[in-house]
């Protein structure tokens, strides 16, 4: 594990650690830990992009929320956020801990809609049935990130897992999913789909 062999600690220790350089921080002034950074960020999954050119990290508040704080690189061309937590928890994560928020919509549904017919194949659902989305779950995530132009950042959350580290975006996420339909459907259909 990268943390391990380069910064010499685990995850949470260097995620903490990247936190206090924030902390501590003034906004809009250059970062002095620069370096350290620069090698931090060279784990980010968009480093090449969001680093080419980069002259110094500061930190900023967020251009969509801005109650909070976060990194960005200073580069030539611009200035652009680039998420910390991201580098650690990389958005593998995104899909389960944004399923893991609208659970209590799917749960709801599961007791308010009867169990029927199957919205994928039309045919009756006569065993186990599962509630799906009518659109394909990844895009209605896409379409919400595209939508409100967002990053969304991961927190671990006990033994759920992660969730989402903005309650604002979370809420928001929640809003715009329940504005898509559910649907029954048979297992089988579900997994072809
Ligand atoms: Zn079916």
């Amino acid at each position: 594990m990268w943390w391990r062999t380069e910064f010499g600690m685990t995850k949470d220790a260097l995620y903490r650690k990247i936190r206090g350089i924030a902390d501590k921080a003034m906004l809009c002034r250059p970062l002095v830990e620069h370096d350290y950074l620069l090698r931090y960020f060279q784990h980010h999954p968009d480093a090449a992009r969001k680093l080419n050119g980069v002259r110094h990290f500061e930190i900023r508040l967020n251009s969509h929320y801005k109650e909070s704080t976060g990194f960005w690189a200073v580069r030539s061309d611009g200035a652009e956020d680039i998420s910390a937590k991201i580098v650690l928890y990389p958005r593998s994560d995104e899909p389960k801990a944004a399923r893991q928020e609208i659970q209590n919509q799917i749960d709801e549904f599961r007791v308010r809609v009867p169990k029927e017919r199957c919205g994928i194949c039309m045919e009756d659902i006569e065993g186990a049935g599962e509630v799906d989305h009518v659109s394909q779950f990844s895009d209605l995530l896409r379409e919400f990130k595209e939508t409100y132009e967002v990053e969304i950042e991961l927190e671990e959350q006990g033994s759920f897992g992660m969730r989402f580290k903005n309650r604002d975006l979370a809420r928001l996420w929640s809003d715009f999913h329940a504005r898509h339909p559910l649907q029954w459907s048979h297992p089988d259909c579900n997994r072809r789909k």
